[in-house]
């Protein structure tokens, strides 16, 4: 039997994808990622519901395979992730040739349907339960989920609603991964969860464990192969400075850190229901930067939150300029049925202004990360090989083990997760170019 996998979405889908390819083969079941295989005997597509155009990319898949089950009543079309959390049945009412649609919480029973061909039970776990493992050998970044769900809330997000509230994976669980994935060889690892330092793992015997104790668990391990290890995403509000010192003190976690701040303006921070100030979150930037002075920093921004005035977006590009994130992952608000943010109808700005606030802070984000990026060359970091250069047979491509950045190189051979040892010579667009100092 063949399965055709096909992917949409966030690092918590494509480990949790790892984890159930591994327990689909681990039954001789055989897993493609090849969407054009003609020899498939069904197919598993887990959803993102984050944003309405990942889910309407997902409907016209659905539409597809619909199409081929029509022909074929023996294909399996199984519909899992977050579109299957948050529109459960309904979607068996518009696609009548789904075979099944498994929640979140369930994800990881899926083999078992497969192979007992038990599709019409009724089955929804009340919690989410973890695999043994979700890195697959020879990931480059190896994710390794901590926790699922979220409880924050925030007025934009669907994530509450679809994942649930928080679960946290076992201490003991988590060490085993992170000692099997440096065994296997991962020179980089991220503790992935929707909200990472709410972290609070209670074991059996009542003892509890909370995010700062897991790095210091962490950090203690015998790590021979791994090099930097980083979380995403934290929520600045629940960055202690605790954590800070944990981190500062630590042998192997990234002084890097990736922040979602959103916005720059209090009064949208609170309609987001982010509950941290403008002025906070800055603090934090600055707390991080005293106790680290070599930190450096990437966020998550939106704009064009409804009633958000030019003002209010100016004060986001001004504390761009304050804290010189090296990068940034930057958005526009677009309303997302289910949550609070879409019950606002007063105040929505139009798509074309957000979209222009969108491309006005991408250009400014890119001139003030051009300045740090420039403060770094002659710098000696530690980069990972990724692929060849397509543009030039002489060079390869890798990026930066702790910022993520990318780096290209003069090499051929090289093999891809080699780390090396380089020195940053010169900036091209946003890619450092290097000179090779060391194999490691
Ligand atoms: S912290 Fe907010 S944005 Fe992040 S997953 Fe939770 S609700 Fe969504």
């Amino acid at each position: 039997m063949k399965i055709l996998i096909e992917n949409y979405g966030c690092e918590l889908n494509k480990a949790e994808m790892n984890a159930l390819t591994a327990a689909l083969n681990g039954i001789d079941i055989e897993t493609t990622r090849d969407t054009k295989d003609k020899d498939l005997d069904g197919v598993i597509i887990n959803t993102c519901s984050v944003r309405g155009s990942a889910e309407e990319r997902v409907y016209g898949r659905i539409g597809y395979w619909n199409g081929i089950k029509k022909k074929n009543k023996k294909f399996m079309l199984i519909i899992t992730g977050c579109m299957a959390d948050r529109l459960g049945d309904d979607l068996k009412q518009k696609y009548k040739g789904i075979t099944a649609v498994v929640k979140n919480n369930d994800k990881l029973s899926i083999p078992l349907l497969i192979k007992e061909n038990s599709f019409d039970s009724e089955m929804s776990h009340e919690t989410y339960t973890f695999a043994k493992y979700y890195a697959a050998k020879g990931d480059l970044n190896a994710y390794i989920p901590i926790m699922n769900g979220c409880n924050n809330f925030c007025s934009y997000c669907i994530v509450p609603y679809v994942r649930g509230r928080e679960v946290s994976r076992s201490k003991d669980d988590i060490i085993n991964e992170v000692m099997h994935q440096d065994k296997l060889g991962a020179h980089l690892i991220t503790l992935l969860g929707q909200n990472v330092n709410s972290y609070a793992y209670k074991d059996e015997n009542g003892v509890k464990t909370d995010f700062n104790t897991l790095v210091k668990l962490i950090d203690a391990l015998p790590l021979k192969n791994i090099k930097s290890i980083r979380f995403e995403s934290p929520h600045p509000k629940d960055f202690s400075n605790e954590l800070i010192t944990t981190i500062k003190n630590s042998k192997h976690f990234s002084h890097h850190f990736h922040i979602p701040v959103q916005s720059g303006s209090t009064r949208i921070l609170e309609l987001m229901n982010r509950r941290y100030t403008r002025e906070e979150v800055i603090g934090l930037f600055k707390r991080i930067k005293e106790a680290i002075p070599d930190a450096t920093f990437s966020m998550d921004l939106m704009v064009g939150f409804p009633t958000e005035t030019k003002q209010e977006f100016n004060e986001t590009l001004i504390l761009v300029k304050e804290v010189n994130p090296l990068d940034a992952f930057m958005y526009y608000w677009n309303k997302r049925e289910g949550t609070k943010a879409a019950e606002m109808t007063v105040g929505v700005i139009a798509e074309s202004q957000r979209i222009e606030r969108l491309e006005t802070l991408i250009a400014f984000q890119r001139a003030n990360a051009l300045h740090i990026k420039r403060d770094r060359i002659g710098m000696e970091r530690l980069v990972i090989v990724q692929k060849a250069s397509r543009d030039n047979p002489n060079e390869m491509l890798g990026f930066d083990i702790n910022t993520l950045e990318g780096v290209v190189f003069e090499a051929k051979n090289l093999k891809v997760g080699t780390l090396l040892k380089v020195r940053l010579e010169s900036i091209v667009g946003s890619t450092y170019k290097a000179t090779i100092l060391e194999e490691l």
